[in-house]
């Protein structure tokens, strides 16, 4: 049987759930890690194994893409889903640690592979992408700098606009007067 949650992950390709359990489809016969990029299942035929010794007893092969089986994932791929997990999660807090848990690396570790990957630091694409975010939120919608610096994870408001002017060299302000 399948919770709610679980069909979330398998549909939200969410890494946090990687390990704990996994989820095989009839059709195919082949079965996956939550966080797997393939396109879901239809939920009538999906079935979740808590090991996957227990999906292979029931006759499903691992997935060559996601490699349920415990063959460590490519720096790339271990990276990709990181940077997607940010891009769903950037508007909650979210240090180093929280992010290394939810992508089952250690701090360090996800910090240097992310640098060597992205040429960037995991904070600095985290910074990245709420400022990104808040500039469509800027040119599209009336919310006040505040509400837009809450809603992007940066609920103080003087560190949401220091952050902006130190990436795009203007204020919330300015930028929204010259896009609107
Ligand atoms: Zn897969």
């Amino acid at each position: 049987m399948m919770t709610d949650e679980q069909w979330q992950a398998i549909v939200n390709n969410d890494p946090a759930h990687d390990g704990r359990w996994f989820y095989a489809v009839k059709t195919t016969r082949i079965f996956c890690r939550p966080s797997c990029k393939s396109r879901p299942p239809l939920r009538i035929n999906a079935v979740c194994f808590a090991a996957a010794d227990e999906a292979i007893a029931a006759g499903f092969r691992p997935c060559k893409r996601c490699k349920p089986t415990g063959e460590r994932l490519p720096d790339e791929e271990w990276i990709a889903l990181v940077a997607d997990y940010i891009n769903r999660h950037f508007a909650s807090e979210l240090s180093l640690h929280h992010l290394a848990e939810a992508c089952h690396g250690t701090p360090f570790h996800l910090h240097r592979t992310f640098k060597k990957v992205r040429g960037i630091t995991p904070a600095t694409y985290i910074q990245q992408t709420r400022i990104a975010e808040a500039q469509v939120l800027l040119s599209s919608t009336e919310l006040s700098v505040a509400e837009i610096g809450a809603r992007v994870g940066l609920a103080n408001p003087s560190h949401f606009v220091a952050l902006f002017k130190k990436i795009y060299g203007t204020t919330p302000n300015r930028f929204r007067a010259q896009n609107t």
